[in-house]
This record gives C-alpha cells, sequence and structure tokens, in this order.
C-alpha cells in the first residue's frame, strides 16, 4: 500500500522523526509536536472550533486544542495542525491568525489543503502498514468489533479508523 503523496513530499528529516513515534500503535502525537518545537495549549477555541496553528511574536509556532472535545478527536486536530506545519507553513505565516480549523476541518483556506492536513494526519497517527499488520492479527476481516478494537489500538475515533481501512482494503 503507497503512501499519501504528502507523506512523501516530507523531508527524510521529519519521516525518521514521525516514524520513531510510530514503532507505537498509539502515537504519542503531543510528544511529536514538542520534539517539532511546536508547542501546544488545550484552550477555549469557542464552539464549532477544533483547532488552531500559528506565529507567536518570538518565531515559534503554537497548536491550539479546543479542550471540550474527546481526547481521540484532540490527538487528530493536533496530528492535523502537525500536517499543517509540515506542509503549509507559508499559508500560516500569511495571517496572524494562522489556521483556524473549524470542527469540519475547514479554515477558509482551500479545501486542498484541508485534504492534504488530514491525509497526512491519517498517515501519523494510522500508518498503512502498522494498520495492516495489526489489522491481519486480527483475522484480516473488517467488522464493527475489529474497528472497534483498531480505534482503541491507536487511539482515534472509530470513525477516523473506519476511514482508514477503507483506504487499506482498496
Ligand atoms: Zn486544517
Amino acid at each position: 500500500m503507497a503512501q499519501s503523496r504528502e507523506w512523501t513530499r516530507l523531508s527524510g528529516e521529519h519521516r525518521a522523526l514521525i516514524e520513531e513515534f510510530q514503532a507505537n500503535e498509539s502515537v504519542a502525537v503531543g510528544a511529536l509536536a514538542q520534539r517539532l518545537g511546536l508547542r501546544i495549549k488545550v484552550a477555549n477555541l469557542g464552539p464549532g472550533n477544533s483547532g488552531q496553528i500559528s506565529r507567536n511574536a518570538d518565531g515559534g509556532y503554537i497548536i491550539k486544542v479546543n479542550r471540550f472535545e474527546a481526547k481521540e478527536r484532540q490527538r487528530f486536530t493536533i496530528a492535523h495542525e502537525i500536517a499543517h506545519f509540515l506542509l503549509h507553513r507559508d499559508i500560516i505565516d500569511a495571517s496572524p491568525e494562522g489556521i483556524r480549523d473549524t470542527v469540519l476541518y475547514r479554515s477558509g483556506a482551500p479545501e486542498n489543503i484541508e485534504y492534504q492536513a488530514n491525509r497526512l494526519a491519517a498517515d501519523i497517527l494510522m500508518p498503512r502498514g502498522s494498520v495492516e499488520r495489526r489489522l491481519g492479527e486480527l483475522g484480516g476481516r473488517v467488522s464493527e468489533g475489529v474497528i472497534e478494537v483498531l480505534a482503541q489500538d491507536f487511539k482515534v475515533s472509530k470513525g477516523a479508523m473506519e476511514i482508514r481501512l477503507q483506504n487499506v482494503a482498496a
């Protein structure tokens, strides 16, 4: 199963760093963000917003994540904002607000930017090789129960895992 275009666009250094964190099925996205030099703040972003990444006055970057959303959802949001950082730094830098994502991961930036960030976030949290291997251990057939087990293993929502499995199975 080929990696996404977004994954292949990353520098070798960034890919190696992410792969280091992927040694665990549950990727420590907070620690990964820190290794990339990003600060994370769990914040009150107002209803309808999931996350934001922006540049500070000191030139560093900060990810804010909605404190009222479920942990799995927050993990996906952090991975999505990391993806923006790795792929779309120019867009973040173009506005003092950076990129602010609604619950649907729409930001006002062109749609394809959001698809790219979602694909890379999925690659970070649910690497295809690991999902395929774990699926094989569970018998290789996708069912409600298997989706639930895999979602727990990778600490993602069932919805996110279901989408990933559609790609893996295809
Ligand atoms: Zn986004």
